[in-house]
């Protein structure tokens, strides 16, 4: 259970997050929505300590995780709980597809090699990846790294996972393949916290749809709500529906 409470950003005097107020069940699925620059990014961010909070506090089952960034061990700790993948799969340059995944759980979480080089291969197999694993990521398809870069969050046994725009660089044919992926992580107790541009992606994964406006949540809703039935003039805008 993550739980937000009055999470201010700013950067430069430039407020960013003003306030922040969510609380996300343990396996639920939410997708962030909101127009760029609502500070979507940054509210990922804050929650796995990549950018450090003004105020407010997070919690996860009710222990505090939001301490200063100097504090490299705590996040060292809390990084294994919360992964992240990126819109810029920033995976190893130097290191084959299955060094990549098994880089983490050796060195964070001391797990020996041939335990680690087991998991990432079920990882994998799973992505359809798994004859590519001596492949080095300049080997491979924008999706197929995507891919990889996925199998190396789940590497971690994360409790919570937050996507950040994952297909948004993708040519529109590997968008699915990577899409696909985080669907199958559905219904498997994982928690994820996924920014996305792909409404119909959106509405079919999520639980529930959260809607950021100008550094705020303004509108929580079903997908079903809020896709056909938005609270808000914003949303509505947002979606293209007469306002
Ligand atoms: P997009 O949909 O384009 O990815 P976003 O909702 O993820 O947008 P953020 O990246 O969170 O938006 O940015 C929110 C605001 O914070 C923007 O105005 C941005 O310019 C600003 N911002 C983000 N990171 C920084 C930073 N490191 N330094 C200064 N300003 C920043
Ligand atoms: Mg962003």
């Amino acid at each position: 259970h993550l739980t937000i409470r009055n999470l201010k950003k700013s950067f430069n005097g430039n407020i960013v997050l003003n306030p922040i107020d969510l609380d996300v069940a343990q396996g639920e699925i939410i997708a962030i929505l909101g127009r760029s620059g609502c500070g979507k990014s940054t509210l990922l961010r804050c929650i796995n300590g990549l950018e450090e909070i003004d105020s407010g506090e997070i919690h996860l089952h009710g222990k505090l995780i939001s301490k200063p960034a100097s504090n490299y061990a705590h996040w060292v700790e809390v990084r294994k709980k919360i992964g992240m993948v990126f819109q810029s799969y920033d995976l190893f340059p130097h290191m084959n597809v299955l060094n990549n995944i098994i880089l983490g759980p050796m060195k964070v979480e001391n797990r020996s090699r041939k335990d680690a080089t087991q998991a990432a291969t079920k990882l994998l197999e799973r992505v359809g990846m798994l004859d590519k694993k001596l492949a080095y990521p300049r080997e491979l398809s924008g999706g197929q790294k995507q891919r990889v870069a996925i199998c190396r969050a789940l590497c971690m046994n994360p409790e919570i996972i937050l996507f950040d725009e994952v297909t948004a660089a993708l040519d529109p044919e590997m968008v699915r393949e990577v899409l696909d992926v985080i669907k199958a992580l559905k219904n498997q107790g994982l928690t994820l916290i996924i920014v996305t541009h792909e409404m119909e992606f959106a509405e079919k994964i999520a639980d529930r749809i959260v809607f950021m406006e100008a550094g705020k949540i303004i509108e929580i809703n079903t997908p079903a709500q809020f896709f056909n039935f938005p609270r808000t003039v914003a949303a509505r805008q947002f979606l293209n529906l007469p306002v």
